[in-house]
């Protein structure tokens, strides 16, 4: 098997020659080596940040309209080509191709919002604010941004953050998670196919090192992050001491709330997808099932059955439903958080490291885990798994229910399933929780609306795209004008355009 090798993309052109550090990239599927990705040091920080910051003049200086529609042939280039990104992505990371294809279409969601540009950075106007003199205000864009992303999302994150902040005129210096490198080549060549000048957008490989790098340079203005917790609170402070905007999302402890009213065969389906979905490997996955009152007793039971029949197999097969683990030290530490619940006490009701892939087989393999008896006190209740694990924790009532998922400290996504419509609606008021779903288990916001949780899992004011987004790429100016005079410029016969 050839070993691919994963370069950076800096000033339009791929490199990977001189790389001195390098990591390796598995097929987790198989447990093969597939390539190696460089890992940049300072050196090459550098250059990635000097070319974009030699592309900021020409490119915040192109009127949005235009930088709107080199922004829509890529996003034409991205519909005919996303099922060799969803290729890739099943390829390093492990979710199944299906899956894999869902995760390009909410990238492209948000090209298809960022080519709307030129109407978002429209700003306000107040006429006659003082005898003869008018107010308004418009927004900037910031200079040269970054980017820091996480592995189970090599598509669609970064997407949350390059087109709107290069629709909205700045610069683009993307570190992706070294564990999926690929895709985050294949559309760098988009962005160039689609006609970006080089340097408007560039891909530095790396770990921390490229990332201190990231954070200590003068002319990176802002830094987009989204991973785990400690390194999105570290990538805050140290970012803020370094003077720039920073919005950091973290990780999640995400509840599904059952009521007893609900429909338990469509909540045991959701449970189901929303658990074991992408592995769990998914901010928004649901970790915790808040069940009330009788309703453990009747949907542990469904949830065993669906579970023997999940359908565990490598992604690249169309009717998978659950792929590998992303490597084998993430497996391990799922399997050490299966062990805890068995230690502290919880019911571990089907176990997942006995399934035959997940003995026999090479590549990085776990099965559904389910636990029912959790309590609040254990480590499977109070971390980040980021694995197929379900807790179920046992509540006599709503309000129980509330105050449980209430007093974590993570706030990413939450769901309630029931058929009452007041409920629903005080459960939507009152939940300390950044994404609410109502009979919906992964309430990921459309690309207009933004993303972003609350308490330990966004450090920062402002979401993820849609316009917050917009907001955090850019900056306010407000302009107040007066003119004693009108001034003459002749007469102009043609429709003017934009240049
Ligand atoms: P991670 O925190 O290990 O890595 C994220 C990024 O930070 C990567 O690019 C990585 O190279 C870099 N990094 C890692 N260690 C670093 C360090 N010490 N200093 C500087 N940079 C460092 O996260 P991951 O394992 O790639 O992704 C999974 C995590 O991401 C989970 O916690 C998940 O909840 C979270 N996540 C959150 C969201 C959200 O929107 N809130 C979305 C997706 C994933």
């Amino acid at each position: 098997m050839t070993i691919q090798d994963i370069g950076h993309y800096i000033n339009g052109q791929t490199t990977f020659a001189g790389t001195s550090r390098t990591q390796e990239v598995f097929n987790p599927a198989t447990g093969d080596v597939t390539g190696q990705v460089a890992l940049a040091d300072v050196d090459e920080v550098n250059k990635a940040v000097a070319a974009a910051s030699a592309a900021f003049p020409a490119w915040s200086a192109m009127p949005p309209i235009r930088r709107a529609r080199l922004m829509n042939r890529f996003l034409n280039l991205l519909h005919e080509r996303k099922d060799d990104l969803a290729r890739a992505i099943t390829s390093e990371h492990g979710k199944v191709f299906t899956d894999a294809r869902g995760e390009v279409e909410r990238g492209i969601d948000i090209v298809e919002f960022a080519c709307g540009i030129p109407q978002l950075l429209k700003g306000d106007y107040t006429e006659q604010v003082s005898r003869g003199i008018d107010n308004w205000t418009t927004r900037q864009p910031l200079g040269v941004v970054a980017g820091v992303t996480p592995f189970n999302f090599p598509v669609m994150v970064p997407m949350w953050m390059f087109p709107v902040a290069i629709a909205a005129g700045n610069t683009f210096v993307l570190k992706p998670s070294p564990t999926d490198p690929t895709p985050s080549l294949l559309y760098a060549e988009l962005m160039k196919e689609a006609g970006f000048p080089d340097g408007v957008f560039n891909v530095v490989q790396g770990d921390k090192v490229a990332v201190d790098a990231l954070l200590e340079h003068p002319d990176v203005k802002a830094i987009s992050f989204v991973g785990s917790t400690p390194i999105a609170n570290y990538i805050y402070e140290t970012g803020a001491h370094h003077g720039k905007r920073v919005q950091a999302l973290g990780g999640a402890k995400n509840h599904m709330m059952v009521m007893p009213d609900a429909d338990l065969e469509k909540a045991a389906d959701a449970l189901m997808g929303a658990a074991f979905g992408s592995a769990g490997e998914r901010c928004m996955a649901i970790s915790v099932a808040t069940l009330v009152g009788d309703v453990a007793d009747k949907i542990v039971p469904m949830l065993v059955e669906r579970l023997k029949t999940l359908k565990v197999k490598d992604g690249r097969e169309m009717d998978a439903e659950m792929g590998p683990i992303v490597t084998a030290a993430a497996r391990d530490r799922i399997a050490g958080y299966i062990q805890s619940g068995v230690d502290q006490g919880a019911d571990l009701v089907v176990d997942g490291r006995t399934h035959e892939l997940a003995q026999n087989d090479p590549g990085f393999w776990l099965g559904g885990t389910l636990f029912d008896h959790v309590t609040p006190d254990m480590t499977i209740y109070k971390e980040e798994i980021f694995g197929p694990v379900l807790s179920c924790v046992r509540v006599p009532d709503f309000a129980a229910g509330m105050d449980l998922i209430n007093s974590h400290e993570y706030g990413n996504g939450v769901s309630l399933f029931t058929r009452d419509g007041n409920i629903a609606r005080e459960f939507g008021r009152h939940i300390q929780v950044g994404m609410v779903g109502i009979n919906v288990p992964i309430p990921v916001p459309m690309a207009w609306h933004g993303f972003g949780g609350w308490k330990k899992s966004l450090f920062g004011d402002t979401h993820a795209y849609g316009e917050e987004g917009v907001r955090f790429y850019t900056k306010q100016k407000s302009i107040m004008q007066r003119w004693p005079e009108s001034i003459s410029k002749g007469a102009e016969f043609d429709m003017p355009v934009a240049q």
